[in-house]
């Protein structure tokens, strides 16, 4: 691999695209694992996002021999006490799935029943998006991003993905299923956590 080459460890293709761009500006090739077929899933065991980023951005260094990048995101829920975290994918796994209900349904279901009853003004929340950054030799970077909102008593829009439909912007006044791909990125939880990447990436790259 060359010199220049920043391995993303993630094998989703928007995730790489949306990586690559800003990366390039600092003369950087970001390269996706699909590049390394033979590198073994990591499980995601840790307790918080931090932990997450580090174990799959860390395994992907030692694999590679490169810098590598990976980012854990989910959804805190404050009268939930911060749930479903670093669970937000799986949240409602062990809930039966409705006929042709997607696994996002399923997740927003399982919210929406588990905060029936709470009012507007205590269903405050976040979107967190931790990244991390690897060397080789072991040297680390962690930065967090987060978006505020509240969720709401029943899904509205249709675009984005995950939670979407049920978190509220306050400052768009809509759904986070109702901002354009471009609204989204200007104010999410990952757009705050690349911006916090690219700022500290010169000292630790250069290090
Ligand atoms: P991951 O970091 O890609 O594994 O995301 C974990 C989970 O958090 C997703 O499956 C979604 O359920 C949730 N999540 C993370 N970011 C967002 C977002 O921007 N919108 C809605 N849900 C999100």
């Amino acid at each position: 691999m060359a010199q220049n080459t920043i391995i993303l460890a993630t094998r989703n293709a928007g995730k790489i695209r949306e990586l690559a761009e800003p990366l390039a500006a600092h003369g950087l090739r970001v390269v996706g694992l699909d590049a390394f077929p033979d590198m073994p899933e990591v499980e995601e065991t840790g307790a918080t996002f931090e932990e997450n980023a580090l174990l799959k951005a860390e395994a992907a260094a030692r694999h590679t021999g490169c810098v590598a990048v990976a980012d854990d995101s989910g959804l805190e829920v404050d009268a939930l006490e911060g749930r479903p975290g670093v669970f937000s994918a799986r949240y409602a796994d062990d809930w039966p799935a409705l006929e042709g209900e997607s696994r996002d349904g399923r997740n927003i279901r399982k919210l929406l029943h588990e905060l029936e009853g709470v009012p507007a003004g205590r269903r405050s929340c976040r979107f967190v998006c931790c990244m991390a950054a690897c060397k080789p030799d072991g040297t680390r970077l962690t930065v967090r991003g987060a978006w505020e909102g509240r969720i709401l008593d029943a899904p509205r829009g249709d675009g984005g993905f995950g939670y979407d439909p049920v978190f509220w912007d306050g400052e768009g006044q809509c759904s986070a299923a109702e901002l354009t791909r471009e609204q989204k990125n200007a104010r999410s939880h990952r757009g705050a956590a690349l911006k916090a990447l690219l700022a500290a990436w010169p000292a630790f790259y250069g290090q």
